[in-house]
C-alpha cells in the first residue's frame, strides 16, 4: 500500500500535456492559452481625453483665477471616433469628448462642470495641469509588449485584452476527453425499472458531471456487466480518449474483472492500493500510443463517495496537467473542528465536512455516517478534511480541509 502522495507522483509523471487547437475568442474562456499574445499596436493609440470638456495649451490658462478666467477662443471640435481637423493654436480651446485623441498643440483638457462658455469664448477659472484629462499613448500597452503568457487560464479580462489585440480565433491546449465506464451487474441506468437485487448507477453521472466542472469533455462507455468480456470491449472502446476511468469491479472480488480486462488490453499498472479511505483499491495503468502521449485508465471503487473522492484526489489532477494548467489541485484552508472528527480506521481519512465561518476562519464539522456508500454525506460536503488514521481531531484543534465548493 502506498501514500496519497507517492501515488499521485506516479500518476503525474505519466501524464502529459495535450497539444493544441485553435478557438473563436468566447469558446477560450477558461481554457489554457498555449501561445504568447503580443499587442500589434500602442494602447490608446494617441494621446486621449479621459472626460468630455475641452481641450487647451496649459500654458494659456497659467494665470487663470476665477476672478480673472482665461479666455480661450472656441475654435474646434472633436468627438469620439475622428481626430481633430488642424492643430490647437494658442489662446484657443476645443470641444472634445471622452476617448477622443487629443488635437495637436493641446496638452490637456478641463472637465465641462469646470468652465461656462460665453459669445463663442470659453472662460476658465483656474490654471490647467500639463496633461491633465489625457490618457498618454500606450499608457495601457505599447506595441510588441506581450500581453498574455502561454499557460494563461483565461479570464474575462483576458478576453477583453484578447480582443483589443485582435487575437482571433486564439490557440489553446485541447479539451480532455474523458471515458467513463460504470461496472456491475446490478446496476440499471436513468428510466430503467429497478427490479430485485438491482440498484441506479448513479457513478457515470457523479463522474461525468466531476468531468465537466474540471473542463474536460465526458465521454460515457455506458454500463458493463461483471464479465471480463463486456469490460475489454468497453474499454477499447475508450482507447480514442485521453483518459478512461471505471468505477466498481476493482477489489479482489470473485466479479471484479476490471484489473483483467486492462492487462489484456496490454496496460502497465503503476499503483494499486493506496492508503486512504474512502477509495483503497484504486488502479492507476497506462497504454503506449502511437504518436501521443500515454492513454491514461483508472480504475475507480465502486462505493459512489469512493469514486467521487478518488476522481477529485487523483484524475482530477492528472486531467488538469493534460489541459495544460499549472494549479493542479483544489485550495485547502485550515478550519476548527466544531464537534470531533473521528477517524477510527488505520488508513488516512479524507472525511467529508462542512465548512461555516467562525471569526477569520472556518468551523469544520462531519457531515453526517462517513461510509462510503452514503452519497448524501458528499452532497452536503463543502470539503474534505484530512484526518490521519486512529486519529481525532477534538473541537477546537486545527484540521486540514480540501475545499470543493468553488465559491466559497
Ligand atoms: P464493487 O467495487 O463492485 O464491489 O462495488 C462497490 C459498491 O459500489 C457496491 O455496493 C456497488 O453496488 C456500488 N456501485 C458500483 N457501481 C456503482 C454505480 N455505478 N453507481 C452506484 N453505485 C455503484
Ligand atoms: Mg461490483
Amino acid at each position: 500500500m502506498i501514500s496519497v502522495e507517492e501515488a499521485l507522483d506516479r500518476i503525474l509523471s505519466r501524464v502529459a500535456v495535450l497539444g493544441d487547437e485553435r478557438v473563436s475568442l468566447i469558446e477560450s474562456l477558461h481554457r489554457v492559452l498555449a501561445e504568447d499574445v503580443e499587442s500589434p499596436r500602442d494602447m490608446p493609440p494617441w494621446p486621449a481625453s479621459s472626460m468630455d470638456g475641452y481641450a487647451l495649451r496649459s500654458a494659456d490658462t497659467a494665470a487663470a483665477v476665477p476672478g480673472a478666467p482665461a479666455r480661450l477662443r472656441l475654435a474646434g471640435r472633436v468627438p469620439a471616433g475622428a481626430m481633430a481637423e488642424r492643430a490647437l493654436q494658442p489662446g484657443e480651446a476645443f470641444r472634445i469628448f471622452t476617448g477622443a485623441p487629443l488635437p495637436e498643440g493641446a496638452d490637456a483638457v478641463i472637465p465641462q462642470e469646470d468652465v461656462t462658455e460665453e459669445a463663442g469664448a470659453l472662460l476658465v477659472p483656474r490654471g490647467v495641469g500639463d496633461g491633465d484629462f489625457v490618457r498618454p499613448r500606450g499608457e495601457d500597452m505599447k506595441r510588441g509588449d506581450r500581453v498574455l503568457e502561454r499557460g494563461r487560464v483565461l479570464s474575462a479580462a483576458d478576453i477583453g485584452m484578447l480582443a483589443t489585440v485582435g487575437k482571433s480565433p486564439v490557440s489553446v491546449i485541447r479539451r480532455p476527453r474523458v471515458g467513463i465506464l460504470s461496472t456491475g451487474d446490478e446496476l440499471v441506468d436513468l428510466g430503467g425499472h429497478i427490479g430485485p437485487g438491482q440498484i441506479p448507477n448513479s457513478n457515470s453521472y457523479s463522474l461525468i458531471a466531476q468531468v465537466i466542472e474540471a473542463g474536460a469533455e465526458p465521454v460515457s462507455l455506458g454500463i458493463a456487466r461483471d464479465r471480463l468480456e463486456d469490460i475489454e470491449a468497453r474499454l477499447r472502446w475508450g482507447l480514442a480518449c485521453d483518459l478512461v476511468m471505471s468505477s466498481a469491479g476493482v477489489s479482489v472480488g470473485e466479479h471484479d474483472f476490471v484489473k483483467a480486462a486492462l492487462a489484456r488490453l496490454g496496460a502497465e499498472q503503476h499503483l494499486w492500493l493506496v492508503d486512504m479511505r474512502p477509495g483503497k483499491p484504486i488502479a492507476f495503468s497506462t497504454i503506449p500510443q502511437e504518436g501521443k502521449g500515454a492513454l491514461a485508465l483508472f480504475a475507480l471503487p465502486g462505493n459512489p463517495v469512493s469514486a467521487m473522492v478518488t476522481f477529485e484526489l487523483f484524475v482530477r489532477p492528472a486531467i488538469l496537467r493534460m489541459a495544460g494548467h499549472s494549479r493542479l489541485h483544489r485550495p485547502t484552508l485550515n478550519a476548527r473542528a466544531l464537534a470531533p472528527i473521528k477517524n477510527g480506521d488505520p488508513r488516512r481519512g479524507y472525511l467529508r465536512v462542512t465548512l461555516t465561518p467562525d471569526g477569520d476562519s472556518y468551523g469544520a464539522r462531519l457531515t453526517g455516517t462517513q461510509s462510503s456508500g452514503v452519497l448524501r454525506s458528499m452532497v452536503t460536503a463543502d470539503g474534505l478534511a484530512i484526518v490521519p488514521g486512529q486519529t481525532t481531531i477534538q473541537p477546537g484543534q486545527e484540521v486540514k480541509v480540501i475545499v470543493l465548493r468553488p465559491g466559497l
